[in-house]
């Protein structure tokens, strides 16, 4: 197997999951089989109990792991299916090793940081090498920005690493900012030779170096980079802002012929140039599309880039599959509490209420289910979305006055969302709720079941605590709720659906986390498709 190593410089955000997810892509069609890996430094063992403030969406993979939402960026642009071992953070380095030395294990040794703990973070990426034989390229991110004391045990590893595989069987990518002066008009390559020198000193030489540009990177300065980061002029690839979407990122990486330089290093043989028809089909739907529409998404998070990352995407996804520009409008759930649901999402198309914690902004989201229900506009729930509506339709529709989910009224009068036993003891916040992919029975006849082709099992992944309270199933379908799927194994109720209404769906799980660009989920491709139609008629 090959490794590749993709580390940052100068800044974070600098979209290196982008590029290392884009490298994926790039080296897959050229038929190489590629696996991704994401090291984060920080001591959460994961992000799951992180605030969104902090580390934007976490991303919830089959296996129930929660993990950094770079990981997305990778099952979206390549076809690699992640687990939990493809997600190391320094909490579950430092878990391991004190465990083991609990254990005993150390046989009397004095635990030390190098060899105990790089040993540790070695061992991950041969285990990851070991369970995927078949793997061409393995691509590990490093979080994190070279130079921070936490990710120092990641480099140093990193560089044992190459020595003990052998140095050709990896490449080391940095990426870096060339900030723009705008008063002198001028590209500076300074902190890009700082950060090489600080890896240097580390011990590790740079490969490739991709340089994030607002401006193009010309023959000058690629030249003054090759020569003080010492390497070769053709290795500095530029990563210019991309103008419309992300998924530009490996059209513009290729114009380097980043592929060609890592399957050069690596010595990976005679593979064909990646021709990516579909990337640059899809790429021209996202920019040139026939129709639009305008979508709201209701939360709490609102004012975050990453907090609903996944959602995003997927709008993206569903509206290229439909030649159609989704125009998001991002609302504070707050807001329509403050000056009600028709002031400010009266004129969109759709209405999707996204997953959250906590109490803030809920009776506004009950409002906006209200508000879409009645009157006729698509609505997509999506996991606490879908406990929104249900609760929405017990109040307004079963006249269960004041229902509720447990989560926000424990003491209401009919909780129709609400713990199941297994959940009531639980204490510990780390890893405890309902997580990762799951199968569930469609019912025929229904929407969800049209909108999946008629299949009759279905497997998503689930992130949450409180369900659907079975108690009242009977009351809220007698009223017109029609439950459309249950999980195969405890029944519990995964989606719900109004027939009358043009699009009003929930789904307890997290259908943005299986869509992808060229195959769009199927709930939000029906969500924008039901969009689109009221847009048109309108
Ligand atoms: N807070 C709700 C629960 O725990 C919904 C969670 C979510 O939307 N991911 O069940």
């Amino acid at each position: 197997m090959k490794y590749i190593f993709v580390t940052g410089g100068v800044v974070s955000s600098l979209g290196k999951g982008l590029a290392a997810a884009s490298i994926g892509a790039l080296l897959e069609h050229r038929g190489l089989k590629t696996l991704m890996q994401k090291f984060d430094p920080y001591l959460n063992v994961d992000p799951g109990t992180m605030s969104p403030y902090q580390h934007g969406e976490v991303y919830v993979l089959d296996d129930g792991a929660e993990t950094d939402l770079d990981l997305g960026h990778y099952e979206r642009f390549t076809s690699g299916v992640m687990s939990r071992m493809n997600n190391m953070t320094s909490g579950q380095v430092f878990d391991a090793v004190i465990k083991k030395e609990r254990r005993g294990d150390y046989l009397g040794k004095t635990v030390q940081f190098i060899p105990h703990v790089t040993d540790e973070i070695k061992s991950r990426i041969h285990k990851v090498s070991e369970d995927n034989p078949s793997v061409d390229v393995l691509i590990t991110e490093i979080g994190g920005t070279v130079g921070d004391m936490e990710g120092l045990l990641f480099i140093e590893a990193l560089r044992q690493f190459a020595l003990e595989v052998g140095k050709d069987n990896v490449c080391f990518i940095h990426v870096t900012l060339l900030p723009y002066i705008k008063a002198a008009g001028e590209v500076k390559t300074k902190p890009t030779q700082q950060s090489v020198a600080k890896l240097r000193e580390l011990g590790i030489q740079p490969d490739i170096i991709i340089c994030r540009t607002e401006a193009d990177l010309d023959e000058d300065n690629r030249r003054k980079i090759a020569m003080f980061c010492n390497v070769e002029k053709k290795n500095v690839v530029a990563f210019r802002d991309v103008a419309h979407t992300i998924y530009e990122c490996p059209l513009d990486l290729r114009r380097d012929k980043i592929d060609r330089l890592v399957v050069d290093r690596l010595g990976l043989g005679h593979t064909p140039a990646p021709a990516l028809e579909d990337w640059e089909t899809f790429v021209r739907r996202v920019i040139h599309p026939k129709h639009k529409v305008t979508i709201a998404v209701a939360g709490k998070y609102i004012e975050l880039q990453d907090a609903y990352k996944s959602i995003y995407e997927s709008l993206i996804h569903a509206g290229a599959h439909h030649d159609t520009k989704v125009n998001i409008v991002r609302v504070e759930a707050e807001a329509i509490e403050d000056h009600g649901a028709k002031a400010v999402i009266g004129e969109v198309d759709g209405i999707l209420v996204p997953g959250g914690f906590g109490d803030r902004g809920i009776e506004g989201k009950i409002q906006a289910a209200q508000y879409a229900r009645e009157n006729n506009i698509p609505y997509f729930g999506i996991c606490l979305g879908m406990q929104i509506a249900t609760i929405e339709f017990a109040r307004n529709v079963c006249k269960l006055k004041n229902a509720n989910s447990t989560e926000f009224d424990k003491s209401t009068p009919f909780p129709v969302i609400c713990l199941q036993e297994e959940q009531k003891g639980v204490e510990d916040m780390g890893a405890t709720m309902r997580l990762g992919s799951c199968e569930s029975i469609l019912l025929a006849g229904t929407k969800a079941s049209d909108l999946y082709n008629g299949a009759d099992r279905i497997h998503e992944r689930h992130r949450h605590r409180y369900e659907f309270n079975s108690d009242f199933q009977d009351k809220l379908q007698e009223s017109g709720l029609v439950i459309s799927s249950v999980s195969a194994k405890e029944g519990l109720v995964e989606i719900i659906e109004l027939p009358q209404h043009p699009f009003f769906v929930g789904a307890q799980f997290h259908p943005e986390f299986q869509s992808k660009p060229n195959k769009p989920h199927p709930l939000f491709a029906g969500f924008v498709k039901a969009s689109l139609d009221r847009a048109q008629i309108q």
